[in-house]
Parts: C-alpha cells; structure tokens; sequence
C-alpha cells in the first residue's frame, strides 16, 4: 500500500521486487542464469517466458548472481524511482564484471524498450539489451555476446503473444500463477509510458488460454490470476491474430473468456488484472457472479477523483462515470472487494482537485490502494505538453493524506470480516511463523491461521477472529470443500 509497491495485486510485496528464482525443470544444463524482475506482474510472467526460451538452450536459473554466466534484469519504467533501483543494481554489476569479464550482464523489459542503445553506449552499463517483444531472441543476442558484441533487439511487435512457449513458473509456490492474455497498450493515458515500452495492445489465442490454465490445474496449480494491461478490452478475432480487423468474423471478448477459465475445473480459482473504468463493462460483471471459482475482487484504478484531472490525464471517463461503475459492481456483486491505484499531484492538480480524490475514496470506501506521487516520464504526452508544476513538498503531502486516509479504510473493512468464515486456498507457510500457514480469500485478502494437517494447495473454511491492519487471523472450522461452478 505504500507508493512505490508493485500495482495491481497484493501477492507482490516489495519484497519480491528484484526477486531472482530457482528453476527446477532446467536443473543439469550447463550454463547458469541470474534472473532478477522488477515492476508489474507482468513482467514477473514475461520473466517466466524468459526462463523458458532459455531453458531450451541449456540454462538453468540460479539465486545467486556470483554463480551466474548471464544475468539478465527485466526492468520497469514506470516511474523514475523504479529506473534508479535498476540502474544502482546494473552499477553493482558493472564492478562484478571487472573480477569476471565474460559475465553477461543483459537488460530486458521497460527500460530496455525505453533507453535501447543509450544503456550500452552512454551508459556502457550492460552488454545486452532485450526490449518486451524481442525474448524469443535472446540465444541469439547472447551468443552475440559471447562472441564479443554488443547485442540489441528492441524491435516492437504487433503480433508476438508467445502463446506457443509454456512458461517455466518461477513462483514456486506451486498453487498459484500468472497467465498473460495480452500484451502493449493502446490507451495513451498522458501520465504513462507503458505504451512507449509495450507497444501496441494485442490479444492471446483463447485457446491457447485455456490450454494453460488446463496444464497448470494438472499439475496441481489451483489459482490462476489473468494478466493484460486493460483486461476489458480483451478481443480475440480469427482473422486477425489478435488485433481486431474483419469485425464481421466471430470475437471472443473477456467476459466469455472468463467464462472459458471458469470452465476449466470447478477448483481452480479465477483472478485478474487490470480492469479498465472505460471498458468494464455489465457482462464481466455477471460473469463474475455466475462462477463461484471466479473471486470477487476487482482493481479498478480511479488515478484521481476530479472529472477535469481524469480529462488531462486521457483516461476516457468522468468521476460520475467512475461511481457508475462502483454501483454496478456493488449491484450485480454485493460482496465484492475493490481496490484502486491513486496518483497525486498531476500536472496543475489543485487543493479542490485533489480534495475529490479524497471525497471519492471517502464515497468508495477501497479494501485496498495503491498509491503514488506523479512521475514525469519521457515521451508521454504530459511530458509534451503540461508542466509538472505541483511541487515536490505537495505532491508527498497529498499523497501522505490519501496513504493515511487508506489506512484507515483498510483497517475498516477488514475489522467488518471479523466473525466471518472464508474459503481459503493454501499457499504455504506463513512468513512469520512455520506453525502458521496462509493463503487468501476470494477478496484477495491474506489469512493466517494455524497449520493443524492442512496441506498447500487444500481449500479450508476458515473463521476470521482477529485482525491486523493487512492481514485476517482465523482458525480452519471446516475441511476442504471442491468450489462449485455455475
Ligand atoms: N493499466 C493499468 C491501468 O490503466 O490502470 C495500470 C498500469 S500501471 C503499470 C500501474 C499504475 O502505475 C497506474 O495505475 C498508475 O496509478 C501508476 N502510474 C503510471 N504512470 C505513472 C506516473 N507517471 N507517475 C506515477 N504513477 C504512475
Ligand atoms: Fe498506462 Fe493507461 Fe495503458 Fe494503464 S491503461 S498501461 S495507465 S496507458
């Protein structure tokens, strides 16, 4: 909840920020891989295709960077603290190489899309640079490496999903995982950079989709979280590999893609993000009503609560249109959990402006929020064209207001769960306690409770009895139940 957190889903902490990962299933190859990820979950999935493309040519991936041949660092750009924690750690690097000239030291993701050529030449940080579209290179560009270049593919795609490469899943949890069902953006929200990095929005063979989420319910996977930077503009066309061009031939959009994974097996849970406010439309909605298995939790950023600040900033809908949406969710799913992502202090924002930011959340009431102060980022169009006039001292003292004001929300709503019993499906070990294990419930939010014979991967009921300001505390009163579908 605090700015400069991972968005869009609480699985990822700060702590995970800059996590490297063993690989089992490349355990015997020959050459090693240090794979560190930053940002988005989606990243963190792209990062899975990464070990995959490259498990194929005999990499297996290591938690130690001092006993890796190539480390590779899928970077995020999103705002300029994300960029500098990246470039501390490449400086970390670039010393390493001293001791081991050949180390391979590569940058993939955002920053590589955003800096391409800069990285090597001004910067003469990194050998290697691999933009978001360009991974089923990367043997190549590191072969390029080895042989005594300087290697860059930041070429964007409008086509490349890697919908034929099975992730190698990084997480090892075993329970829960990620499944990109679309890449780029076409938004072009004034404050973001995302479709500078990503480049233009397409979407993933449904099928394929389904397939995945098939494979992983197999071997044991019992979550599975669909990614895309604005799920509800999710289309699938036949003709057109993804971006829609013969409207008279048959589409898939998101709400029958959701109901596609629903249908996969009853116990496999259904999560998402991000959903888009000008895109969401009634039809998910329902969607999510009609499967158990499809939690009921919804991150639908606001950005800000002012209609002529969500204008500046592109975004497609008013305040009114924002609460619209909120009603709806409350109408057609009464129990549903929402969480947003706020910026403050967006070019020209004044003390009125930012005051219906925080009458909105007042309205709104989130479970959860992630919050951050405006970061002028290169090439949007609020870097063009507006000046980023609000002052430092404001922009921290907003968001301080909207952080503690969140806080209290939060504390809210999860002392009204208190007395209340959850299925919840078990991710592991507690982190603060091995007598304790966690997992969370269909709001997304964690539940720690004692581990008696439960098992990773079980659903258990479990009563809520406590709480902190983050997490529920409970006690399992009921044995696995298999989630029904519709
Ligand atoms: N696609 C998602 C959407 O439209 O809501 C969000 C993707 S973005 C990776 C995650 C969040 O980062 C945004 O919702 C926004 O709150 C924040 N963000 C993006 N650009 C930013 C900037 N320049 N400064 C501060 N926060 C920013
Ligand atoms: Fe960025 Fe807007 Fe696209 Fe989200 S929808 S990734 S905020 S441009």
């Amino acid at each position: 909840m605090i700015e400069g957190l991972h968005e869009g889903n609480k699985t990822i902490d700060e702590s995970k920020q800059g996590e490297a990962t063993l690989l089992d299933s490349t355990k015997g190859g020959n050459k090693k891989l240090y794979l560190e990820s930053y940002g988005c979950q989606m990243n963190f999935s792209d990062s899975e295709v990464v070990a995959s493309i490259l498990s194929k040519e005999g990499y297996e991936t290591v938690s130690q960077s001092s006993e890796a041949d190539v480390v590779l660092l899928n970077t995020c750009s999103i705002r300029d603290n994300a960029e500098q924690r990246v470039r501390t750690r490449l400086k970390q690097f670039k010393n390493a190489k001293k001791e081991r000239p050949n180390l391979v030291v590569g940058v993939l993701g955002c920053m590589a899309e955003r800096l391409k050529k800069k990285l090597l030449d001004q910067e003469k940080l990194v050998d290697l640079v691999a933009g978001p579209d360009a991974y089923r290179d990367l043997p190549g560009l590191i072969s390029e490496v080895e042989g005594g270049q300087k290697a860059v593919n930041v070429l964007l795609s409008r086509e490349e999903t890697y919908a034929d490469i099975s992730p190698v899943r990084l997480d090892k949890n075993g329970v829960t995982a990620f499944i990109s069902i679309m890449r780029g953006c076409d938004n072009m929200c004034s404050f973001c950079v995302v479709p500078f990095t990503r480049g233009r929005e397409r979407s993933r063979d449904p099928q394929s989709i389904v397939q995945e989420a098939k494979e992983l319910h197999d071997n044991g996977y019992r979550e599975v979280t669909l990614l895309g930077q604005n799920v509800d503009s999710y289309r699938w066309n036949m003709s057109s590999k993804g971006r829609i061009k013969d409207e008279s031939k048959p589409t898939v959009n998101f709400a029958e893609l959701l109901e596609m994974v629903a249908q996969v097996a009853p116990d496999l849970r259904i999560r998402f993000s991000t959903s888009h406010p000008k895109d969401m439309t009634d039809d998910v909605l329902h969607a999510m009503a009609k499967y158990d298995n499809i939690c009921k939790y919804i991150h639908l950023p606001v950005q800000s609560g002012n209609t002529e600040m969500l204008k500046k900033m592109n975004r497609g809908y008013s305040r009114e249109w924002y609460l619209n949406r909120i009603e709806a969710i409350h109408r057609i799913i009464p129990d549903c959990a929402i969480s947003t992502d706020i910026i403050t202090g967006f070019c020209g924002e004044t003390d009125e402006q930012h005051n219906d930011t925080i009458s909105l959340m007042k309205e709104v009431k989130y479970d959860f929020a992630y919050m951050f102060r405006y970061s002028e980022r290169p090439r949007t169009v609020a870097e063009r064209k507006f000046e980023d006039d609000v002052p430092d001292e404001i922009k921290k003292a907003r968001l301080q207001e909207v952080i503690q004001l969140q806080q209290q929300h939060s504390a809210e709503s999860n002392k009204r769960q208190l007395g209340k019993t959850f299925e919840v499906l078990i991710e592991g070990v507690s982190k603060k306690s091995d007598a304790d294990l966690c997992g969370r419930n269909t709001h997304n939010t964690m539940i720690v409770f004692p581990k008696g014979d439960h098992k990773k991967g079980q659903y258990v009921k479990v009563k809520v009895n406590d709480c902190t300001s983050a997490t529920l505390l409970g006690e399992v009163v009921e044995e696995e139940k298999v989630l029904t579908t519709a």
